[in-house]
Parts: C-alpha cells; sequence; structure tokens
C-alpha cells in the first residue's frame, strides 16, 4: 500500500520512520533506493536539514533509540495521548521536535505535500498531533486475527523447526493478544484524530486494491492519478523507504494478490483459539466466527 501510494505524484513513501534512528543510521540498513540509509542522499540531506545543517553524532542518535524504546512501547499508547505539549518530559519533547522537523524536512527535500509512513506502532502514531510542522492522517489497517496467527506460526516453523508443538500454540495466543492490544491502542489514536482517519481491512484492500487506495486519497483530500496498469497492479518506482516489508524493493510491475493459504491450512486449534480470543472485536471489524474464502 504505501509503495503504491508512494509512487503517487505528491506523495512521498519514508517506509517505517520510526527504524530510521536504530536501523537507518546506527545499522546502516539498506534504504529502498539500495544504499545504506545513511549514503542515500535523500536521507543525509534530510537529517541533516532536520538537525539544523549537521549529519547528527551517534549519541544523539542512541538517546532518541533509547526514549523510543522506553517511552513509545504501544503500551505507552494511552499515556502519550494523555499528553499536550507543555506536559512532556524533556525527553520526550526532544524526540517529538526531532520526528517533527523530520517529516518537515522530508517534505522541504522531496517536494512532497503528502508523507506516507507505515510505521505501525499505535504509540508513534499518538505524538504526531504533538508535532506543529504535522497535519496527521491515519489509515489504521486490520487483518483477520486467524490470518495474522496462521502468518506468524508460519514464520516462527521456518525460522525454528525442531521447536515443540507447544511453542507454536504459544505463538497463536501471543500473536492474537498482540492483535487485540494493538488494534484498540490503534483505536484509541483513532478517537484522537479529529475524524482524520479510516479503517481499512486487508482483505478489501486484496480485492479491490485501486478503489481501496483511492479511498485514502479522499482521507487527505488530494485528487491524483494512481499509478495502477490494471484493477489489480500497479507500476511501482524506485523508493527511499526506511525498513518495512522486503517487497519494498519490488520494482516495475506488480499484482496484487490475496495471501488466503490460511483457509485451507491452518490447524483446528490455532483456529479455533484466536477465534475465541479475538471475538470481542471480529465483529466489530467485520469479520465471522467461521471464516470462508466467500
Ligand atoms: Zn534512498
Amino acid at each position: 500500500m504505501d509503495n503504491i501510494l508512494g509512487g503517487t505524484e505528491g506523495f512521498f513513501s519514508v517506509g517505517e520512520l520510526s527504524y530510521i534512528w536504530e536501523r537507518g543510521l546506527l545499522e546502516r540498513r539498506l534504504c529502498g533506493c539500495g544504499k545504506p540509509l545513511p549514503e542515500c542522499e535523500i536521507w543525509s540531506d534530510a537529517v541533516a536539514l532536520s538537525m539544523g545543517g549537521v549529519q547528527p553524532g551517534t549519541e544523539i542518535v542512541r538517546e532518541l533509540v533509547r526514549i523510543q524504546r522506553s517511552n513509545v512501547r504501544v503500551r505507552n499508547t494511552w499515556r502519550l495521548l494523555r499528553h499536550e505539549s507543555h506536559t512532556l518530559t524533556p525527553s520526550l519533547q526532544s524526540y517529538v521536535t526531532s520526528h517533527g522537523r523530520l517529516y518537515q524536512a522530508i517534505a522541504q527535500v522531496t517536494g512532497a505535500q503528502v508523507i506516507v509512513d507505515s510505521t505501525k506502532r499505535p504509540s508513534d502514531g499518538a505524538l504526531l498531533r504533538l508535532m506543529p510542522q504535522v497535519t496527521p492522517y491515519f489509515v489504521h489497517l486490520v487483518r483477520d486475527p486467524r490470518a495474522v496467527a496462521y502468518s506468524w506460526r508460519r514464520r516462527k516453523a521456518q525460522l525454528d523447526r525442531d521447536r515443540p508443538a507447544e511453542m507454536v500454540a504459544h505463538g497463536t495466543v501471543e500473536s492474537t493478544l498482540n492483535w487485540t492490544v494493538w488494534n484498540l491502542a490503534a483505536e484509541a489514536v483513532d478517537r484522537r484524530s479529529g475524524g482524520r482517519s479510516i479503517l481499512v481491512r486487508y482483505e478489501d484492500f486484496v480485492s479491490k486494491p485501486r478503489a481501496t487506495l483511492a479511498r485514502m486519497l479522499d482521507l487527505v483530500e488530494e485528487r491524483r492519478t494512481l499509478p495502477f496498469e490494471t484493477e489489480r497492479s500497479a507500476h511501482l518506482t524506485p523508493n527511499h523507504t526506511v525498513s518495512g516489508n522486503p517487497r519494498r524493493f519490488s520494482t516495475g510491475t506488480v499484482e496484487v494478490r490475496a495471501d488466503d493459504e490460511w483457509l485451507s491450512n491452518q490447524r483446528t486449534r490455532d483456529r479455533f483459539m484466536a477465534t475465541i480470543l479475538a471475538a470481542p472485536l471480529l465483529r466489530r471489524y467485520g469479520y465471522s466466527l467461521r471464516p470462508s474464502s466467500s
């Protein structure tokens, strides 16, 4: 979604911006353009501009990572939403100031009107309203928790094939509880957004990608042409995304396809456990207790 939006005139996708300090500047992971992030011209210009014209020293970057790890966790979302600018602690104030200036610098360096940030943590979203440089709009993306649980279990199986079955069952419980907490935190951010938020279901995106992304253009009130070639395929150009899904390195014609392997391959007890744990939110997001491919 962010890569397609980022290929639209006036839009710039930054990927998961909250990882810029840790993964980008400290660990030198790759920008979407293929260069180590500190060597990408866009990012070295934007970061320097946001810091008053100089590249930040390692100590400054480490301090931002420390604040993020200790104060900007998902469980902090509700507390962060109660803050106003004058109630922030000095460390949170410096974190908010650094991010606000960085968004402004990205807009100046790229000329974009809309910055697409696919950072997932609602706690990061909770701080955007305290940045005077930013008018935040939120896309709350939700996916069927049974599919999410299957996806996590599959990933763990690949990483650690000799683990006992209990670890797998724990994966389903843990991922479904996380799904619930993250969605409740996202709803709390939505409620404080002044109506500038929409709920988007993964399943609706993969069935109607073009129409779903058009809703996002409506949200930010931009009349632009999305880079779709057909209803389901878009033309992606090279980007400058920080972190995120490995697909961000895909360019050219890319087709959006549903990943519904979980419907036929999920174990009965995992499906049952995820359904029970997520039941309070399933109906709210329009998911049935008995999922089917239809
Ligand atoms: Zn780059």
